[in-house]
């Protein structure tokens, strides 16, 4: 196995949208849950190790980082990719500058960018600024951040204060001249002392340059955005095929189940419209907390109904509901609650033959997730934006692989869970 980009992003949700603008770029990627424990099969072009070090404190962020690039330097990268937020989600001790650091000098690289830029999501930067949509990043949303306020939009100046070395702009007027006027004021940088450069980028087009201005750096630090400007570089040096389709997965097959823990507004809608065609069962809170067997209850239930369609799993309710719910039994144990049963259920299913499986809601992934024993995910063909199909890595992937679609809540148009199934080969 060859992989070429090794990504260590950190956050889960950073990691499945960088995985997923890898694979649209005609990488096949797989996104680690963690440093991998399993093999995680071949013609693999990309790896993701998604850890959750945004606001751990400097070390741990560091060592876990760097526990990350070992793994990925033994798989054979070529290139390493540290990802993190594009509204660059940070505090005054880092982790982006401290991380970036550290990998850097585990890989006796002593020049690397900051661009957290995603011009299509509205992040952009201007003179070193980042803009979040129309306004500077200190004027959005972000200024009141609970763990990550961000009240300085000026990126040199925010990156400045976490590293040992020097951060430097490349303006946008030097990014707009293309990938050797990028690479020429990369040069300038570093002998001016600096090892990170901040490059200005407005367009897509400006991203396309600045990654291909990065084609021989041993390390990129940025947002997903730059996965755009990435692969090219790859195809460019004979590495990955042109055009690679790179979203296909083994055919899994089994049967088909659905399981809603999600209370959003999309949710809501999705769990309506597929009880009007489908068997669904409703999990009732209340009766997990007064000790019935729900989970038995609900696996008998669906025993023969789902040999011949999907079934639904859901505990979805109205926000009215869920208030009365979270009064009774407190918030924190009614999700408890409610999660541990939902995994439960997905166990029983991939026992009673499930082979592709839908889940909503992001606490609840990932607490089937942990039930099930996933450790990675082959990103497959997108269902709607930012949700795409995957195929589970587990201890049986080989014998019984599942294919698995993690909505987070707010995501998927009304008929998401009716649609979803046509979309796997
Ligand atoms: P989302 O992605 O929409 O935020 P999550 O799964 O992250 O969804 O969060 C939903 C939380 O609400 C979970 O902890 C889930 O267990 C809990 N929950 C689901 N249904 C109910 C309910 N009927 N009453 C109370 N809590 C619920």
């Amino acid at each position: 196995m060859t992989v070429l980009l090794g990504c260590i992003a950190d956050d889960f949700t950073g990691g499945t949208d960088l995985a997923g603008m890898l694979v649209k770029a005609g990488m096949r990627t797989v996104q680690m849950i963690g440093v991998p424990q399993e093999p995680i099969g071949d013609d693999i072009d990309a790896v993701v190790i998604a850890l959750k070090s945004r606001t751990n404190p400097v070390e741990d962020a560091i060592a876990e980082s760097l526990a990350a690039l070992r793994w990925l330097q033994a798989a054979g990268c070529k290139q390493f990719y540290f990802k993190y937020c594009s509204t660059f989600d940070s505090t005054p001790r880092g982790n982006i500058g401290p991380v970036g650091e550290a990998l850097m000098a585990a890989l006796h690289s002593d020049f690397t960018i900051a661009c957290p830029a995603f011009p299509v999501n509205g992040r952009t930067i201007y003179k070193g600024h980042l803009f979040v949509g129309d306004i500077l990043l200190s004027d959005s949303g972000m200024r009141n951040h609970p763990l990550t306020p961000m009240t300085d939009a000026n990126l040199v100046k925010v990156l400045q204060a976490q590293i040992k070395g020097k951060a430097g702009l490349v303006d946008s007027s030097v990014v707009r001249q293309g990938p050797e006027a990028i690479k020429a004021r990369f040069a300038q940088l570093k002998s001016e002392g600096c090892n990170f450069a901040v490059p200005d980028a407005l367009t897509n087009d400006d991203l396309m340059a600045i990654g291909a201005a990065c084609a021989d750096m041993p390390l990129v630090t940025a947002g997903s955005g730059i996965a755009l400007g990435l692969p090219q570089n790859f195809v460019k040096a004979g590495l990955l095929a042109e055009a690679q389709v790179a979203d296909t997965l083994p055919k899994t097959g089994g049967l088909r189940a659905v399981i809603a823990g999600s209370c959003s507004i999309a949710t809501q809608g999705q769990v309506a419209a597929m009880r009007e065609k489908h068997p669904a069962f409703n999990i009732d809170p209340f009766e997990l907390a007064h000790g019935k067997d729900v989970v038995a209850e609900a696996l008998a239930w669906a025993k023969d109904k789902i040999q011949a369609e999907p079934v639904l799993f859901y505990a979805t309710a109205t926000p009215e509901a869920v208030k009365a719910v979270q009064a009774q039994l407190g918030t924190e144990k009614a999700g408890t609650l409610v999660e541990d049963a939902l995994a439960a259920i997905a166990q029983g299913l991939i026992a009673l033959g499930v082979g592709q499986l839908i889940v909503a809601g992001g606490e609840t992934s990932g607490a089937v997730v942990k039930a099930l024993g996933v450790s990675g995910l082959r990103i497959g063909p997108e269902i709607d934006p930012g949700v795409p199909w995957t195929t589970a890595i587990t201890k049986n992937t080989a014998e019984k692989p599942i294919a698995l679609a993690l909505k987070s809540g707010n995501f998927g148009t009304p008929d998401f869970f009716l649609k979803a199934w046509s979309k796997l080969a």
